[in-house]
């Protein structure tokens, strides 16, 4: 389908995706199958060949992309990507009076600057992330967050919710989102790089990634249930260490870095923990349980 065929035909259940990665293109996807018309741009072409089959119209600019929907989704690699599709001298003047929901992620410094350099030019602005992977979208595993002016939100909701799963929005403070992306994937990065390390010490001890995955998953749900506990403590400033007080997981941790490293494996990362726990120990806390580091590295 061209472009210029449809372009006076603006539906108002129209929307525009920018950015056809591999998350870019689930999005556009799951609008199409939502009934939506949805124009697609990239940067590289040919990315929407399969989208253009299902009735994607594929904008042969962005600044034309932008122009024949009320909606605009950006979701590419980072903020300086989007700056520099957005920004634009040609994109900025087609936005202006339009709604962008950015879905790239990156930090909430960016989402801020992203909404400051949008109010000076008169481009609606709503800021969001995507907290599952690219499979998950247009399923009800879907997860995202949203963040900014919530009469702009309420008034996009039917389109945003095309994409499945939940939406929450977090509040009118445009860098809310971001700030949970961040700490999200705080957990999760800090936890993927544990796995990571756990394999190589397990296998050079001789145990399989296979071997050990079933213990694996049962440390992994003990977690859950701790994340409910300690946001308890950490909000309330209450560190209570009555069952595993910090002096016995920093000698937990010393363990690991002395088993890692007779094996030359790198225990960079525990060493910074310990580090930590030790720290909160020395300040006279080692009966308290070990999140009471949050409060050690929030000074
Ligand atoms: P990438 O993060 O690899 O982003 C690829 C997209 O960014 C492509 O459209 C690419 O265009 C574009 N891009 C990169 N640099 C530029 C530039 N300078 N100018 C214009 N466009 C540029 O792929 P994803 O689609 O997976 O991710 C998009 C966003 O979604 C990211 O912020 C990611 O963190 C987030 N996300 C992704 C998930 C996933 O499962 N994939 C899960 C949750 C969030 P080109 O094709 O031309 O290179």
């Amino acid at each position: 389908m061209s472009l210029h065929s449809e372009q006076s035909h603006q539906l108002p259940s129209s929307v525009t995706v920018l950015g056809l990665g591999p998350m870019g293109r689930a999005l556009a996807s799951a609008f199409l199958d939502g009934g939506l018309r949805t124009t697609v741009w990239n940067r590289t072409p040919g990315r929407d060949r399969e989208l253009v089959e299902r009735g994607a119209v594929s904008a042969p600019s962005a600044e034309e992309a932008v122009a024949v929907s009320e909606l605009i989704v950006v979701c590419v690699v980072n903020y300086d990507a989007a700056d520099a599709i957005l920004r634009r001298e040609a994109v900025t003047t087609a936005l202006k009076g339009r709604t962008v929901v950015n879905l790239t992620a990156d930090t909430p410094g960016r989402a801020r600057d992203t909404a400051t350099w949008a109010a000076e030019h008169g481009v609606r602005y709503l800021d969001g992330a995507i907290m599952t992977p690219a499979t998950t979208i247009g399923t009800p595993a879907a997860v995202f967050i949203h963040s900014g002016p919530e009469e702009l939100y309420r008034e996009h909701r039917p389109v945003i919710e095309k994409l499945g799963g939940t939406h929450t929005h977090l509040g009118e403070d445009i860098g809310r989102a971001a700030a949970y992306d961040i700490a999200l994937l705080d957990i999760f990065w800090t936890a993927m790089a544990g796995y990571a390390h756990a394999l190589a010490v397990a296998k050079a001890e001789g145990v399989t990634a296979g071997e050990l995955a079933p213990f694996a998953q049962g440390i992994a749900a003990i977690l859950p249930p701790l994340f409910e506990e300690f946001a308890g403590d950490v909000d309330s400033g209450s560190y209570s260490g009555e069952i595993n007080p910090i002096t016995s997981a920093a000698s937990s941790m010393a363990h690991i870095i002395h088993a890692s490293e007779a094996h030359g494996i790198d225990a960079g990362v525990m060493r910074v923990v310990e580090g930590w726990a030790r720290r909160v120990i020395a300040r006279g806390h080692g009966t308290d349980g070990f999140v009471r580091v949050t409060e050690l590295l929030g000074r």
